[in-house]
């Protein structure tokens, strides 16, 4: 097996990937045969003025625009089924990893932190099914690893990993490619800035819904609750799957942990891998229509009702700034 490393040409911290890439190697891939590298760019003057290189020869791949459906069409024209095809750790690395190696029939993991070889001489044995790269998962809080069991093998690395100094002077360029700039299989395309993810961590008040909300139409009605109350709008992990609401608004082991003055749950059963994510909370109340599900034992208020009537009424509380309601939360 050989590797390469494949560089994003088109970011200001191409140095950095590149010394990334080279420590990830000298750690785990010892022994391995390098291929070139294949460094996609607007030209090669940007990667070269850096005047250093990890790999001896690089193929360049050239493209006025980032298309990275063109850049992929080169890549796999150019792929071999048994090599190791080691991407940055931006998301230009990762996208590329995933969609090469799903063309290719080949396997791909994002953001690696650790490479094993497979033994030599076991290699068919059954036991070892070639490659194994760890990654952390569950917002860090395990270590997975992950078997590669077809090539070609595409890895984007883990940002922050080991690294190691360029070696001065250039690339010996093997081949230059022209990509076409024509992005053909877009007709056309539109881009919705997302609220960052940090809004969670510091939010004061969070409305979070669960699988109970049902579909996407009923969370009009918690984001329309949510902006009387102040509350920034979060889900589980089944919302969020059922993409109700943006991945960066899950809550719970595989999302952000958060610890609000109040969080309040609509439709949320309050399986341990969410609580985790909101038992920082300093007051939780749970809206549920069942009185066993196990956040009624963990709110410090529960509300035994279908969420819909009790948010309507909420949110005319809280428009009408009905008193007791302020002297409600005061005595908490
Ligand atoms: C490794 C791993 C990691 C995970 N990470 C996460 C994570 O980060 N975050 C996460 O959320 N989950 C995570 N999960 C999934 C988690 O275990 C639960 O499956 C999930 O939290 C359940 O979501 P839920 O409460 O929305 O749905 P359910 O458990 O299906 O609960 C829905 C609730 O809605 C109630 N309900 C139904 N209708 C109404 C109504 N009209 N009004 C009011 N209530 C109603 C029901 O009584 C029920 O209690 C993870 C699981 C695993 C295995």
């Amino acid at each position: 097996m050989r590797y390469h490393f494949v560089v994003n040409g088109y970011t200001e911290d191409v140095q950095s990937q590149m010394e990334e890439q080279k420590g990830f190697a000298q750690k785990y891939l010892a022994g391995m045969e390098q291929k070139e590298a294949i460094i996609y760019c607007r030209n090669s003057e940007d990667v070269q003025k850096i005047q250093a290189h990890h790999a001896k020869e690089a193929v360049f791949i050239k493209s006025k625009e980032y298309v990275p459906e063109h850049i992929l069409q080169v890549l796999c024209s150019q792929a071999g089924t048994e090599e190791l095809y080691i991407f940055g750790s931006d998301d230009s690395g990762m996208e590329l990893a995933v969609r090469m190696a799903a063309r290719l029939l080949g396997s791909s993991v994002t953001e690696a932190e650790k490479l094993y070889l497979p033994v030599k001489g076991q290699e068919n044995s059954g036991k070892n099914h070639g490659i194994s790269v760890s990654k952390m998962v569950y917002a860090n809080h395990m270590e997975g690893i992950f078997a590669m069991k077809r090539g070609p093998y595409c890895i984007s690395l883990a940002r922050g990993g080991e690294w190691q100094e360029l070696t001065p002077g250039m690339f010996c360029v093997k081949e230059e490619m022209i990509c076409e700039n024509q992005a053909d299989h877009i007709l056309s395309q539109k881009f919705y800035p997302e609220a960052s993810e940090d809004s969670l961590g510091h939010a004061k008040v969070i409305l979070a819904a669960g699988r109970g909300v049902k579909n996407k139409e009923n969370m009009t009605v918690i984001d329309e609750t949510a902006k009387c109350l102040g509350a920034e709008v979060a889900v589980s992990r089944p919302a969020a799957m059922n993409a109700w609401k943006p991945m960066n608004r899950l809550i719970g082991v595989s999302g952000a942990m958060v610890g609000p003055e109040i969080c309040i749950t609509a439709g949320v059963s309050g399986a341990a891998a969410f609580y985790a994510g909101i038992e920082k909370s300093k007051f939780i109340a749970a809206i549920n229509t069942d009185e066993n599900a196990p956040i009624m034992k963990m709110a410090d208020v529960a509300v035994v009702d279908d969420f819909l009537p009790v948010l309507e009424e909420l949110k005319k509380l809280v428009t009408t700034k009905n008193p007791m309601v302020i002297s409600y939360t005061i005595c908490k």
